[in-house]
């Protein structure tokens, strides 16, 4: 029987949502805590922007020393052979990628002005399959853009081409949200025994079922005789009205009626870091979590009302479908309320040992030389700027631990 895969695109989707951005040192370090809770791949970036390129690259440094492993790291390009040479000239370390374009009428016609029909749209793909196969990628997805207003028979014969060409998976993208749980399982369900491939779930939240709809779609995929990967965002956050969230998935494909013990995760996941992946982009994004999000919303084990509070004295079970401890929750949270010595892009030496002290003494760190110290507050300085926020202590920690990868991160160089 197949297995259900994470991929996380909160540094694709998530970052492109308009009006909110993550610095390169955000999306690494919602890589790392990706890799703690278990997730599969992290759709990372985009190979072919400039700015990219050094975070990219020294993500992949992360991976070669170990600190990110076994997550995967991939970028996501369009279908287009071009592409995928910019890609390889720009990061040629990169090992996995997938590739995107349209295959709907509305797209085709739309995006293509008549120019292009739906031949010339499995051509593009494959020709761009075939010169990512060449250049070394050692796993291509393929993704189908709105493939959910794609005629069923197409997508077929686009996955199919796909497979011929050497694909790994196949993305069944509802780009619009405008799938249902009933035919999004039927499709996925149809996909997997037709294509021969494993699917992925790429779903938004126009109408509300996001997470709905990448459950009923990875039990379509597994019942198919296929892997199901489901995309998901930290917090849901991606373009318009969101993605599928990543906790509400989990917790999903873990707990709900029907899918419990019948169906198995690829890799052991460890809800227990939700807590802190959740605080952290809601943080990093400068998005509140709302109060009552799935798992991770302040009021999600809060009860007030008599016969609640009494029933889940009683017995938790009564009220709650899962534990706070299993996400994380419960340790306290302390708010310095007195005096509070900060460190930042106008920072001195004394004020960030004083800070840094305190944080790596909990890690049994220490700076060796004065020196150390004091291009780690150099690096810090300039992480600061380019967040414009004070950094956790995750970030000071990372950059302290590993300077000259923190160096990269934040080194953006504008066209010469
Ligand atoms: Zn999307």
């Amino acid at each position: 029987m197949g297995k259900i895969y994470i991929i996380d695109v909160t540094n694709r989707d998530g970052v492109q949502t308009a009006k909110l951005g993550l610095s390169k040192l955000e999306k690494t370090i919602i890589n790392l805590y990706l890799n703690e809770m278990g997730v599969f791949q992290s759709e990372y970036g985009f190979p072919t922007t400039r700015h990219e390129s050094n975070y990219l690259k020294a993500n992949l440094e992360l991976a070669e020393m170990g600190v990110l492993k076994p997550l995967r790291l991939q970028g996501w390009i369009r279908a287009v052979a071009q592409d995928v040479e910019t890609t390889f000239k720009m990061v040629p370390e990169i090992k996995h990628l997938n590739l995107s374009i349209s295959t709907s009428h509305q797209m085709i016609n739309g995006k293509f002005l008549g120019k292009k029909n739906r031949q010339d749209i499995i051509s593009m793909m494959t020709e761009a399959l075939d010169a990512a196969k060449s250049k070394g990628a050692e796993t291509v997805g393929v993704n189908a853009e709105d493939g959910s207003r794609t005629e069923l028979e197409f997508l077929i014969k686009f996955g199919q081409a796909a497979k011929d060409h050497g694909a790994d998976r196949l993305r069944y993208c509802d780009t619009l949200g405008y799938e249902s749980p009933f035919t999004i399982y039927e499709t996925a369900k149809a996909l997997a025994e037709n294509v021969g491939l494993p699917i992925e779930l790429h779903c938004h939240g126009d109408l509300g079922m996001a997470v709905a709809n990448s459950v009923a779609g990875a039990k379509g995929v597994v019942d198919g005789g296929q892997d199901a990967y489901v995309n998901t965002t930290v917090n849901g956050i991606g373009e318009r009205a969101g993605n599928a969230d990543l906790v509400a998935v989990l917790l999903a494909l873990t707990k709900a009626k029907g899918i419990e013990g019948k169906y198995e995760m690829g890799n052991k996941m460890d809800l227990s870091k939700s807590w802190k992946i959740a605080k952290f982009a809601s943080y990093a994004f400068s998005v509140p979590i709302p109060i009552n999000q799935t798992g991770v919303g302040a009021n999600a084990f809060a009860h007030a009302s008599g016969i609640h509070a009494d029933g889940v004295l009683k017995d938790p079970d009564n009220y709650e479908l899962y534990g706070f401890e299993e996400l994380g929750r419960g340790e306290p949270e302390f708010v310095e309320t007195g005096r509070e010595i900060c460190t930042g892009r106008y920072g001195g030496i004394r004020g960030f040992r004083h800070v840094m002290d305190e944080i790596m003494g909990k890690s049994a760190l220490t700076f060796k030389k004065q020196e150390e110290a004091e291009k780690v507050l150099e690096l810090v300085r300039y992480a600061n700027v380019a967040s414009q926020k004070p950094l956790v202590e995750d970030e000071l920690l990372f950059i302290a631990k590993y300077p000259d990868i923190a160096k990269k991160l934040l080194t953006l160089a504008p066209l010469e």
